[in-house]
């Protein structure tokens, strides 16, 4: 077995991949103002992931290692912007190419001539799932063009595993309760509050 195909096999553990977005601190604990309003005790900054193109690569290659055998797959495409990374990865690996769907004026269209064909089986790549309205919008615009949604993968998905109404395999789920600042416990613990998200309050 020669080198590439060692690489080609390794496979990533729960654990491995867990540790993997700690270690990118792509998941940081601590007490943190969402852009929401709300507060929680996790942050998840899924681009702290994406900024590494080899580590995006391996946690795509388990992605579709977790697929069931036989899948097949004409298409990936991703809702912008953050699927657009874990989405390029798992298009390179299974050899396909990948569209990507952006919002306009608050809906999702596919621009710069991006065409679906009708029977075309389509995976969609998301990176994080809150509630899934963006992987639901684009699966809306592949139904429209009469092709198939084979499944939905993901990097992340934030607790609420939602119904896509097709095959749905996030590769990480995180419960990351979330709580009005007038119920947060962690306030009435005193514990110093962090806005990762606002970049209003980071220094420029
Ligand atoms: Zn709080």
């Amino acid at each position: 077995m020669n080198q590439t195909e060692k690489t080609d096999t390794i496979r990533l553990s729960d654990q491995q991949i867990l540790q993997a977005f700690v270690d990118s601190k792509a998941l940081q604990k601590g007490h943190f103002h969402l852009t929401s309003g709300r507060h929680s005790d996790t942050y998840i900054q899924c681009a702290r992931v994406l900024e590494q193109p080899r580590l995006t690569i391996a946690l795509a290659r388990e992605t579709i290692a977790r697929l069931p055998a036989g899948t097949a797959v004409d298409m990936v495409a991703s809702p912008a912007v953050g699927g657009i990374l874990f989405g390029f990865a798992v298009a390179s690996i299974l050899d396909k190419n990948l569209i990507f769907s952006e919002r306009v004026e608050g809906r999702m269209h596919l621009r710069r001539s991006f065409a679906l064909a009708p029977q075309y089986r389509v995976l969609i790549a998301e990176d994080v799932v809150t509630t899934g309205g963006s992987v639901r919008e684009l699966i809306a615009l592949v139904e429209e063009a009469k092709a198939e949604v084979v499944s939905v993968v993901a990097l992340i998905d934030r607790g609420s595993k939602p119904d896509f109404g097709y095959p749905y395999y996030p590769l990480l789920t995180l419960e990351a309760p979330s709580w009005s600042p007038q119920e947060c416990k962690l306030c009435q613990n005193g514990k110093k509050l962090q806005s990762p998200g606002s970049r209003s309050l980071a220094k420029r």
